[in-house]
């Protein structure tokens, strides 16, 4: 059982922007509006990993429909806390999306670039229809026109870690979303 304090590394954190309760609630919320947007339609997930693997476990357990799960992983290069460049992604997807309602997940929208590389690969590869789910929207930090329909949490312009998004892939298994005390970013 882990420790009802939580993981050691909690002690990194200078401050928490989303508590896990926060999390599960919302969480909650947007299953139920993806099961009634999707009542009728037969659903395909792409999970973008690694940073969407748990929030899209925990978002999928909140919906009804048998969908289909397949992931894809992108990534961006970095300087400390800063993508460079064009994100990379790798398809290695098992899934055809040819004519299928598809739902992207990431984890959060930051300049975009990533969200529409991935929506515009997908429906060049022929789905049906393509929406976008992400659990932290940074709206000040957008550098291409890109909106998501689905939004957990607008977020202010922090580097945020935890609930799988990582500072140099550490920090994914934190329960909360939150800033590193900056030391811990190797200033
Ligand atoms: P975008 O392409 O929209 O700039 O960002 C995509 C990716 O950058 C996200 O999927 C995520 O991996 C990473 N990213 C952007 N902002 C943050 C952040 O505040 N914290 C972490 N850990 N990753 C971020
Ligand atoms: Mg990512």
């Amino acid at each position: 059982m882990p420790s009802p304090k939580g993981p050691p590394e909690l002690k990194h954190l200078d401050h928490v922007l989303v508590t896990p309760a926060a999390i599960k609630r919302r969480i909650a919320a947007l299953g139920a509006q993806l099961n009634r947007d999707y009542a009728h339609k037969d659903l395909m997930v792409v999970a973008i990993v690694n940073g969407a693997l748990i929030f899209t476990a925990d978002l999928l357990r909140q919906m009804r429909s048998p969908l289909r799960l397949d992931c894809l992983r992108a990534s961006s290069y970095h300087t400390g806390t800063r993508a460079v460049g064009e994100p990379r992604i790798v398809d290695q997807m098992k899934l055809d999306v040819k004519g299928q309602h598809v739902l992207l997940v990431d984890d959060i929208l930051d300049t975009g670039k990533t969200l529409a590389a991935v929506a515009g690969l997908i429906k060049a590869k022929g789905a049906a229809s393509v929406r976008t789910c992400v659990l932290l929207d940074k709206k000040a930090r957008r550098a291409v026109p890109f909106e998501a329909d689905y939004v957990g949490f607008e977020i202010p312009n922090e580097f945020v870690v935890g609930y799988g998004l990582d500072f140099n892939e550490r920090y994914r298994n934190l329960p909360c979303i939150g800033v590193l005390r900056p030391k811990y970013y190797g200033g």
